[in-house]
Protein backbone atom coordinates (compact mmCIF):
# COMPACT_ATOMS: atom_id res chain seq x y z
CA UNK A 1 0.00 0.00 0.00
CA UNK A 2 1.20 3.47 -0.69
CA UNK A 3 2.18 5.67 2.28
CA UNK A 4 -0.60 6.45 4.92
CA UNK A 5 -2.28 9.70 5.11
CA UNK A 6 -0.74 11.16 8.47
CA UNK A 7 -4.00 12.82 10.26
CA UNK A 8 -3.43 15.47 12.92
CA UNK A 9 -7.07 16.15 14.53
CA UNK A 10 -6.66 19.43 16.60
CA UNK A 11 -9.53 20.26 19.59
CA UNK A 12 -10.16 22.94 21.61
CA UNK A 13 -11.06 20.73 24.28
CA UNK A 14 -12.15 22.58 27.08
CA UNK A 15 -15.85 22.17 26.79
CA UNK A 16 -15.28 18.33 27.59
CA UNK A 17 -13.06 18.59 30.23
CA UNK A 18 -16.49 20.18 32.30
CA UNK A 19 -18.76 17.80 33.51
CA UNK A 20 -22.26 17.57 32.08
CA UNK A 21 -23.95 16.72 28.29
CA UNK A 22 -21.26 17.66 26.60
CA UNK A 23 -18.66 15.15 28.39
CA UNK A 24 -21.48 13.13 28.39
CA UNK A 25 -21.28 12.62 24.30
CA UNK A 26 -17.71 12.87 24.29
CA UNK A 27 -16.01 11.63 26.97
CA UNK A 28 -12.67 11.43 25.84
CA UNK A 29 -13.16 15.07 23.73
CA UNK A 30 -14.29 15.65 20.31
CA UNK A 31 -10.89 15.19 19.26
CA UNK A 32 -10.95 11.45 20.12
CA UNK A 33 -14.36 10.45 18.69
CA UNK A 34 -12.92 12.28 15.22
CA UNK A 35 -9.39 10.08 15.58
CA UNK A 36 -11.05 6.75 16.37
CA UNK A 37 -13.77 6.73 13.36
CA UNK A 38 -10.56 7.81 11.05
CA UNK A 39 -8.50 4.91 12.47
CA UNK A 40 -11.12 2.63 11.06
CA UNK A 41 -9.26 3.55 7.50
CA UNK A 42 -6.32 1.24 6.40
CA UNK A 43 -4.86 4.41 4.54
CA UNK A 44 -4.91 6.95 7.70
CA UNK A 45 -2.06 7.40 10.77
CA UNK A 46 -4.18 9.28 13.38
CA UNK A 47 -2.92 11.44 15.88
CA UNK A 48 -4.50 14.10 18.32
CA UNK A 49 -3.47 17.33 19.81
CA UNK A 50 -5.14 20.11 22.06
CA UNK A 51 -4.93 23.59 23.07
CA UNK A 52 -4.11 23.08 26.47
CA UNK A 53 -1.32 19.86 25.36
CA UNK A 54 1.80 21.89 25.84
CA UNK A 55 2.67 25.23 24.86
CA UNK A 56 2.66 24.83 21.23
CA UNK A 57 -0.62 23.20 21.56
CA UNK A 58 0.30 20.25 20.52
CA UNK A 59 1.66 21.44 17.14
CA UNK A 60 5.00 21.59 17.63
CA UNK A 61 8.38 20.34 16.84
CA UNK A 62 8.03 18.00 13.69
CA UNK A 63 4.04 17.62 14.05
CA UNK A 64 3.24 19.77 11.18
CA UNK A 65 5.97 18.32 8.66
CA UNK A 66 4.51 15.42 9.61
CA UNK A 67 0.98 16.05 9.38
CA UNK A 68 -0.92 15.03 5.74
CA UNK A 69 -3.98 16.94 6.73
CA UNK A 70 -4.92 18.71 9.88
CA UNK A 71 -8.23 18.45 11.47
CA UNK A 72 -9.81 21.91 13.28
CA UNK A 73 -12.39 22.19 15.99
CA UNK A 74 -12.28 25.43 18.21
CA UNK A 75 -14.97 27.10 19.65
CA UNK A 76 -14.63 30.07 22.45
CA UNK A 77 -10.66 30.24 22.96
CA UNK A 78 -9.90 31.16 19.63
CA UNK A 79 -7.68 34.20 20.94
CA UNK A 80 -5.67 31.80 23.26
CA UNK A 81 -4.42 30.01 19.80
CA UNK A 82 -0.52 31.16 19.65
CA UNK A 83 0.19 33.57 16.13
CA UNK A 84 3.23 31.74 15.84
CA UNK A 85 1.76 28.37 15.33
CA UNK A 86 -0.95 29.81 13.35
CA UNK A 87 1.63 31.29 10.63
CA UNK A 88 2.79 28.14 11.13
CA UNK A 89 -0.33 26.33 9.99
CA UNK A 90 -0.35 28.64 7.15
CA UNK A 91 2.81 27.89 5.87
CA UNK A 92 2.07 24.16 5.73
CA UNK A 93 -0.95 24.34 4.12
CA UNK A 94 0.67 26.89 1.65
CA UNK A 95 3.34 24.20 0.93
CA UNK A 96 0.87 21.37 0.82
CA UNK A 97 -0.64 20.48 3.96
CA UNK A 98 -4.25 19.74 3.65
CA UNK A 99 -7.01 21.68 6.16
CA UNK A 100 -10.57 20.48 7.61
CA UNK A 101 -12.23 23.56 9.30
CA UNK A 102 -15.23 22.15 11.30
CA UNK A 103 -18.18 23.80 12.71
CA UNK A 104 -17.45 26.82 15.23
CA UNK A 105 -13.83 27.13 13.44
CA UNK A 106 -15.58 29.54 10.97
CA UNK A 107 -13.80 31.96 13.50
CA UNK A 108 -10.42 30.28 14.16
CA UNK A 109 -7.34 31.99 13.76
CA UNK A 110 -5.86 29.29 10.90
CA UNK A 111 -8.92 29.35 8.87
CA UNK A 112 -9.55 33.25 8.59
CA UNK A 113 -6.14 33.69 8.04
CA UNK A 114 -6.52 31.04 5.09
CA UNK A 115 -9.32 32.70 3.69
CA UNK A 116 -8.67 36.34 4.51
CA UNK A 117 -12.13 37.02 5.56
CA UNK A 118 -13.39 37.49 8.72
CA UNK A 119 -15.68 34.12 9.29
CA UNK A 120 -18.80 35.46 10.62
CA UNK A 121 -22.00 34.03 9.93
CA UNK A 122 -25.95 34.15 11.94
CA UNK A 123 -26.19 31.19 14.52
CA UNK A 124 -29.52 30.21 16.82
CA UNK A 125 -28.73 28.17 19.15
CA UNK A 126 -31.53 25.68 19.63
CA UNK A 127 -32.50 22.09 18.81
CA UNK A 128 -33.50 22.17 15.25
CA UNK A 129 -33.40 19.88 12.61
CA UNK A 130 -30.85 20.11 9.82
CA UNK A 131 -30.49 18.72 6.12
CA UNK A 132 -27.22 19.18 4.93
CA UNK A 133 -28.09 18.56 1.12
CA UNK A 134 -25.65 17.80 -1.16
CA UNK A 135 -24.92 20.09 -4.50
CA UNK A 136 -21.98 18.43 -6.16
CA UNK A 137 -22.49 14.92 -6.49
CA UNK A 138 -19.40 14.30 -8.79
CA UNK A 139 -16.94 15.76 -6.04
CA UNK A 140 -15.16 13.17 -4.23
CA UNK A 141 -16.22 14.50 -1.06
CA UNK A 142 -19.39 13.72 -1.99
CA UNK A 143 -18.37 10.07 -2.80
CA UNK A 144 -20.91 7.28 -0.89
CA UNK A 145 -22.95 10.64 0.54
CA UNK A 146 -26.75 10.35 0.66
CA UNK A 147 -28.50 13.27 -1.57
CA UNK A 148 -29.25 14.36 2.08
CA UNK A 149 -27.94 14.03 5.30
CA UNK A 150 -30.66 14.70 7.93
CA UNK A 151 -30.04 15.56 11.78
CA UNK A 152 -32.49 15.40 14.61
CA UNK A 153 -30.62 18.78 16.15
CA UNK A 154 -28.12 21.11 15.13
CA UNK A 155 -27.19 25.14 15.82
CA UNK A 156 -28.29 26.79 12.82
CA UNK A 157 -25.71 28.85 11.00
CA UNK A 158 -26.71 31.56 8.43
CA UNK A 159 -25.71 33.58 5.45
CA UNK A 160 -24.13 35.98 5.31
CA UNK A 161 -21.44 33.27 5.55
CA UNK A 162 -18.25 35.79 5.15
CA UNK A 163 -15.90 33.49 3.16
CA UNK A 164 -14.45 34.10 -0.84
CA UNK A 165 -17.00 32.40 -2.68
CA UNK A 166 -15.20 28.78 -3.04
CA UNK A 167 -13.52 26.83 -5.83
CA UNK A 168 -16.01 24.10 -4.92
CA UNK A 169 -19.64 24.31 -3.23
CA UNK A 170 -20.48 20.36 -1.75
CA UNK A 171 -23.25 20.81 0.29
CA UNK A 172 -25.98 23.20 1.77
CA UNK A 173 -27.78 23.03 4.71
CA UNK A 174 -30.95 23.90 5.31
CA UNK A 175 -32.45 24.88 8.87
CA UNK A 176 -35.77 24.31 10.52
CA UNK A 177 -36.20 28.23 11.24
CA UNK A 178 -36.14 28.64 7.28
CA UNK A 179 -32.29 29.78 6.89
CA UNK A 180 -29.70 28.09 4.68
CA UNK A 181 -26.08 28.22 4.65
CA UNK A 182 -23.01 27.44 2.27
CA UNK A 183 -21.88 24.15 4.83
CA UNK A 184 -19.17 22.35 3.07
CA UNK A 185 -16.67 24.55 1.24
CA UNK A 186 -13.70 23.94 -0.60
CA UNK A 187 -10.77 26.30 -1.78
CA UNK A 188 -6.94 26.03 -3.03
CA UNK A 189 -4.56 28.02 -1.11
CA UNK A 190 -1.18 27.69 -2.77
CA UNK A 191 -0.19 23.79 -2.68
CA UNK A 192 -3.10 23.53 -0.04
CA UNK A 193 -6.94 22.32 0.21
CA UNK A 194 -9.18 23.40 2.45
CA UNK A 195 -12.06 22.20 3.64
CA UNK A 196 -14.52 23.88 6.13
CA UNK A 197 -18.25 21.77 6.80
CA UNK A 198 -20.88 23.13 9.04
CA UNK A 199 -21.95 20.10 11.15
CA UNK A 200 -20.65 19.31 14.42
CA UNK A 201 -21.83 21.55 17.38
CA UNK A 202 -20.69 20.44 20.67
CA UNK A 203 -24.17 19.43 22.47
CA UNK A 204 -25.30 17.26 19.62
CA UNK A 205 -23.72 13.93 18.89
CA UNK A 206 -22.93 15.06 15.45
CA UNK A 207 -20.09 13.20 15.32
CA UNK A 208 -21.53 10.00 16.00
CA UNK A 209 -22.92 10.03 12.84
CA UNK A 210 -21.69 8.05 10.21
CA UNK A 211 -22.93 10.07 7.24
CA UNK A 212 -21.06 12.92 8.73
CA UNK A 213 -17.94 10.58 9.38
CA UNK A 214 -18.14 9.23 6.00
CA UNK A 215 -17.56 13.18 4.75
CA UNK A 216 -14.98 13.95 7.06
CA UNK A 217 -12.85 10.26 5.96
CA UNK A 218 -13.35 11.50 2.09
CA UNK A 219 -12.40 14.94 2.79
CA UNK A 220 -9.27 13.68 4.72
CA UNK A 221 -8.39 12.19 1.17
CA UNK A 222 -9.54 14.73 -0.61
CA UNK A 223 -7.30 17.37 1.67
CA UNK A 224 -4.00 15.13 1.12
CA UNK A 225 -1.52 16.47 -1.50
CA UNK A 226 -1.86 14.94 -4.85
CA UNK A 227 0.33 17.57 -7.02
CA UNK A 228 3.49 17.85 -8.39
CA UNK A 229 6.44 17.68 -5.83
CA UNK A 230 8.65 19.32 -8.30
CA UNK A 231 7.04 22.83 -7.91
CA UNK A 232 9.32 24.71 -6.41
CA UNK A 233 8.32 25.90 -2.86
CA UNK A 234 5.71 28.34 -1.95
CA UNK A 235 7.51 31.23 -0.93
CA UNK A 236 11.27 31.02 -2.07
CA UNK A 237 10.28 33.74 -4.88
CA UNK A 238 13.00 32.63 -6.96
CA UNK A 239 15.08 34.77 -9.88
CA UNK A 240 14.15 32.74 -13.06
CA UNK A 241 18.02 33.41 -14.33
CA UNK A 242 18.03 30.87 -17.21
CA UNK A 243 15.37 31.02 -20.30
CA UNK A 244 14.05 27.88 -21.89
CA UNK A 245 14.67 29.91 -25.25
CA UNK A 246 17.29 32.04 -26.55
CA UNK A 247 16.75 35.99 -26.12
CA UNK A 248 17.09 38.12 -29.05
CA UNK A 249 19.71 40.09 -27.28
CA UNK A 250 20.80 38.76 -24.23
CA UNK A 251 22.93 41.36 -22.94
CA UNK A 252 20.29 44.28 -23.90
CA UNK A 253 18.87 45.51 -19.88
CA UNK A 254 16.00 46.97 -18.71
CA UNK A 255 18.11 51.09 -18.54
CA UNK A 256 18.85 49.98 -22.51
CA UNK A 257 15.79 51.03 -23.53
CA UNK A 258 14.79 54.77 -24.42
CA UNK A 259 11.72 56.19 -23.86
ZN1 LIG B 1 -21.81 25.35 17.96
Amino acid sequence: MADKINVTVWNEYRHEVKPGVIQMIYPKGIHETIASFLRKQPDMEVKTAWLDKDKDHGLGGDVLDETDVLIWWGHGAHQEVNDEIVEDVQGHVLNGMGFIALHSSHMSKPFTKLMGTSGTLTWREKAEKSHVWCVNPYHPIAKGVPQVIELAHEEMYGEFFDIPTPDDLVFISWFEGGEVFRSGNCWHRGKGKVFYFQPGHETFPIYHNPEVQHVITNAVRWCKFEGSTDTRLIGTCPNQNFTINPLSDPNKREEDYDF
